[in-house]
């Protein structure tokens, strides 16, 4: 353990599945962590009592150095009003729409609490202590279940004027039968870079590779997509080639529109760099200016499920 006078914040991270928390250090060091499944249905208060239960857990560990705890932060899936500390939209958690999360908490521990999209925060992380440190001007590409984007300009989120910016994987890549996606719009981006879309491109594509070993896999995930390519295994070539493709073309459009210094892969995904990097470079290459193309470092992710936490603490302790 640190000395007691080192202030803390609660950041948790709300995922669709998952609810992680962790107290985090002005240096960025993670000290107690908790995980537990995210409450599922109709009831907001469920999740609030969930991060309530996270924050009793570590004040029981520790005793009377709970009081080092100085706020909480909240990752949320979904657009976020930062100001007044409302949910607008979390398309996998539909019960939080509309809700006031942070006043909610507030009222029950006494804490100043702030909250965040998930891919912004993610990109924060990655600035403070991960891939991006030392830089003012990135983008976040997240590559998970969906695709989400977070975009910092001088040093600063840029959340647009509503808070819904940097929707990334919702930028259109393929505009003629472009695949159908959960925002209403087709042909986006997360429709051919996300480990859903890993997935469906492969079984679309299957019946063209008859030999490949994924045929006998009942199930198919983008981790055992890029574990069969790792092998030589075609099909699991070709689909992580296209998704490289796709995300090049995307990359090229956001280099050549902010001209970042660097871009930071991240989610799960990523584990298919190796499978992908060459083609989406050579779009990045085909496609954005030179000099911009030149400039821009496009690189793996460092801080893995902890981005979300450390940018969440990252924003209260700037916050503050
Ligand atoms: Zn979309």
């Amino acid at each position: 353990m640190t000395n007691g006078s080192t202030e803390l914040i609660f950041a948790a991270d709300l995922g669709g599945t998952h609810l992680r928390a962790a107290t985090i250090d002005e240096r960025g060091k993670i000290h107690f962590r908790s995980k537990q499944n995210t409450p599922q249905g109709t009831d907001p208060n469920k999740i609030v009592s969930a991060i309530i239960s996270a924050v009793r857990e570590y004040q029981n560990e520790v005793g009377a150095a709970w009081n080092r705890l100085k706020g909480v932060s909240l990752v949320v899936p979904g657009t976020v009003n930062v100001k007044d500390g409302t949910v607008v939209k979390a398309p996998n958690l539909p019960c939080l729409d509309g809700f006031p999360l942070t006043s909610a908490l507030t009222d029950e521990l006494g804490l100043p609490a702030i909250l965040e999209n998930d891919a912004n925060a993610a990109a924060v992380g990655e600035m403070w202590q991960g891939a991006a440190r030392g830089c003012r001007t990135i983008i976040c590409v997240t590559l998970g279940t969906g695709v989400g984007g977070g975009i910092i300009l001088e040093g600063e989120l840029w959340r647009g004027v509503d808070g819904a910016a940097a929707e990334i994987g919702h930028m259109c890549v393929d505009p003629f039968g472009g695949v159908a996606c959960t925002c209403g719009s087709r042909g986006c981006l997360e429709v051919f870079a996300s480990a859903t879309a890993i997935v469906r491109m492969t079984r679309e594509a299957s019946p063209r590779y008859p030999a490949s070993v994924l045929h006998a896999s009942n199930d198919l995930t983008a981790e055992s997509i890029f574990a069969a390519g790792l092998q030589g295994d075609e099909l699991a070539l070709e689909i992580f080639g296209r998704m490289g493709v796709y995300l090049g073309i995307g990359l090229a459009n956001l280099i050549n529109i902010l001209n970042p210094e660097m871009i930071v892969i991240a989610g799960g995904v990523v584990n298919g760099w190796d499978l992908f990097e060459k083609h989406m470079m050579h779009q990045v290459e085909e496609r954005a200016f030179p000099l911009l193309a030149a400039r821009v470092k496009i690189v793996r992710a460092k801080c893995g499920d902890d981005a979300g936490l450390l940018g969440a603490a990252r924003l209260a302790i700037s916050n503050r």
